[in-house]
């Protein structure tokens, strides 16, 4: 029943109302503040150029801009918050290491994800996967994902002497994310703290070129 009622529901008609409401404040509020600006012209009089100062409205500018393409990407989903945009994956990718190429990222509230990802026949997998470590996050309440994720990867790292990309296949988020995003029911299936069996129970995960995963075991 939780499941059924928090199933991805698109909220976009209240995203859109949202986003007016908020330029509609920004617009008359913000943004026509009057700036002093400087232009060079001549002087009729003596013939010499000096500088004459005009009084300007910006209506759009770089912050009105951020805030105008966040609104306009973030879609909510019942318990978080889907958001599509190229910088921040990018800069979040950077800092967790996943370098410029990550495709999404999670942190609860929010999925964040490349947003020319939104047309590619991945999407729908990409969520899944991303949906399912919001789950393990508010599971684990966050700082539990984290050690948890942290405390296998670098026993990955230096115990199991496995590679940086195996390192993070390893541990159970993403065993668990990546063997079940093919799996359109997983998330209505999914008995909570499912994520714990796959401490125990891995597989050496790798993808072919086109991006289907291959799952064997270890030897
Ligand atoms: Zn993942």
């Amino acid at each position: 029943m939780v499941n059924r009622s928090l199933k991805n529901i698109p909220f976009r008609p209240q995203n859109t109302f949202l986003a007016i409401c908020f330029l509609t404040y920004w617009d008359k509020h913000l943004l026509h503040i009057p700036f002093k600006e400087t232009v060079a012209g001549s002087n009729p009089s003596g013939g010499t150029r000096v500088k004459s100062t005009t009084t300007t409205c910006v209506r759009t500018n770089r912050w009105s801009q951020i805030c105008y393409s966040i609104f306009m990407n973030l879609q909510f989903k019942g318990y978080f918050f889907i958001l599509y945009s190229s910088p921040i994956t990018r800069f979040l990718g950077r800092i967790v290491s996943l370098g410029d190429n990550a495709m999404a990222i999670t942190f609860w509230p929010f999925i964040i994800i490349r947003p020319d990802l939104k047309t590619n026949p991945v999407l729908d997998e990409l969520i899944r996967h991303e949906t399912i470590h919001i789950r393990q996050q508010l599971e684990l309440l966050l700082i539990g994902s984290w050690i948890l994720y942290g405390f296998e990867y670098f026993y990955a790292l230096y115990i199991k002497k496995l590679d940086k990309r195996q390192a993070y296949y390893y541990t159970a988020l993403e065993q668990e994310a990546h063997r079940n995003a093919m799996n359109p029911n997983y998330l209505n299936e999914r008995k909570p703290y499912a994520v714990l069996w796959y401490l125990f129970n891995k597989k050496h995960l790798s993808r072919t070129a086109i991006g289907d995963l291959i799952e064997q075991d270890f030897s």
